[in-house]
């Protein structure tokens, strides 16, 4: 099968053909009909984390179910599906609680050392699965906990975004942010994941939704999503913007971006008692500059981080699904391109310019 593969960091993408396993245990083998481009897949292949390399990136996945193993209970062959990279074990504390996005035991999804790889090279070399998806291929061999059955409907490549774009956005306004109709929030960043805030907090009821981005191409598109207000922070001072908008600030900060000038802006935009969520991965080592009494303690201001949007997928992917049916959740126009696994070095560069909302592979 035809798959985009990392041979050495910062080296890009090598189209080649591998070798997919067949399912054992819990595993289900799925036909990859959409995969979308996340800009975390770009922090994997440029900076160290740790992964072993040759290794296949891509968590943003949907297709129909090909085959399952001899353990799987949820899946059968023709299944449309959706995976998401959030690994969880079913066991523990967290999963029990339905906290499935604190469970700390999602490596036990993967196969072990003493397991045939479930993907090999050529010269059959182990190829590693990152994030238990590698959906950067034509053919993904998934554990059932990261996959969700999908409602007759939903284009893949729309179903595509919701195991990532989708579920950490508009989970972190409605999960974690616990936004309530008539709040007021702000977003700072308006890419794939921004969007999915929007409509996170559009959903949640937010009476003023405040868009902040440098690019008004994107500004633009943010109000299809439920963007009631936007502001260009290359225009002016966006803090002092927000705090007009919302009459001494907003209810909840979102910042999608990961810069530590932007988390100060967030937090000095929300009100007394506001609360600022953090959810931009940011580079190692970054520090963030809060003022302790003027920023937090005096206005009484609550920092957060939020990961994947506290997602529990089995429960999250099929609201958003069916919301997306209903025409209540706008995923249409998160998909900017569709194109052939060869661009994919091409889609990556030109995300880095800042305009491309979601970009998919669809074809092999
Ligand atoms: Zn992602
Ligand atoms: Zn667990």
């Amino acid at each position: 099968m035809r798959a985009a593969v990392i041979r050495g960091l910062g080296e890009g993408f090598l189209v080649e053909d591998l070798s997919i396993a067949e399912p054992i245990g819990r595993e289900v083998l799925v036909e990859v009909r959409a995969s979308g481009l996340c800009h975390s897949d770009l922090h994997f292949a440029t900076i160290d984390f740790g992964v072993p390399l040759p290794a296949v990136l891509g968590h943003e996945l949907a297709g129909v179910v090909l085959a399952v193993g001899p353990e799987v209970q949820g899946f059968a062959p023709g299944d449309r599906v959706a995976g998401s990279l959030v690994q969880f074990c079913s066991r523990c504390d967290a999963c029990l609680s339905g906290e499935t996005y604190r469970c700390r035991s999602g490596a036990e999804l993967m196969r072990g050392p003493d397991q045939p790889p479930r993907l090999t090279d050529a010269v059959g070399e182990a190829v590693f699965p990152v994030f238990g998806t590698a959906a950067f291929a034509e053919r993904a061999l998934v554990h059932e906990n990261q996959l969700v059955a999908l409602p007759d409907g939903i284009p893949f490549p729309q179903a595509s975004v919701l195991g990532c774009a989708t579920i950490t956005g508009a989970g972190a306004a409605i999960n974690a942010a616990r936004v309530r109709p008539g709040d007021t929030a702000v977003v700072i960043g308006v890419g794939g994941i921004g969007l999915n805030i929007i409509s996170g907090a559009a959903l949640a009821g937010a009476e003023k939704i405040i868009a902040v981005d440098l690019s008004d191409e994107k500004l633009e598109l943010a109000r299809r999503f439920g963007a009631t207000h936007v502001v260009n922070g290359g225009a002016g001072d966006p803090v002092a913007a927000v705090q007009e908008i919302t009459g001494g600030g907003a209810d909840h900060a979102f910042e999608a971006i990961g810069l530590p000038a932007t988390t100060t802006q967030a937090l000095r935009m929300t009100r007394i008692g506001g609360q600022v969520l953090l959810i931009g991965l940011q580079p190692p080592g970054s520090r963030m500059e809060i003022a302790m009494m003027d920023d937090v303690i005096t206005p009484q201001r609550t920092v957060k981080g939020v990961f994947m949007g506290s997602a529990n997928i089995k429960r999250d992917i099929p609201v958003y699904a069916e919301l997306y049916l209903q025409g209540r959740l706008n995923l249409d126009d998160l998909i900017s391109r569709e194109i052939p696994v060869e661009e994919i070095n091409d889609a990556y560069e030109l995300m880095k310019t800042g305009q491309i909302a979601r970009t998919v592979i669809t074809r092999w």
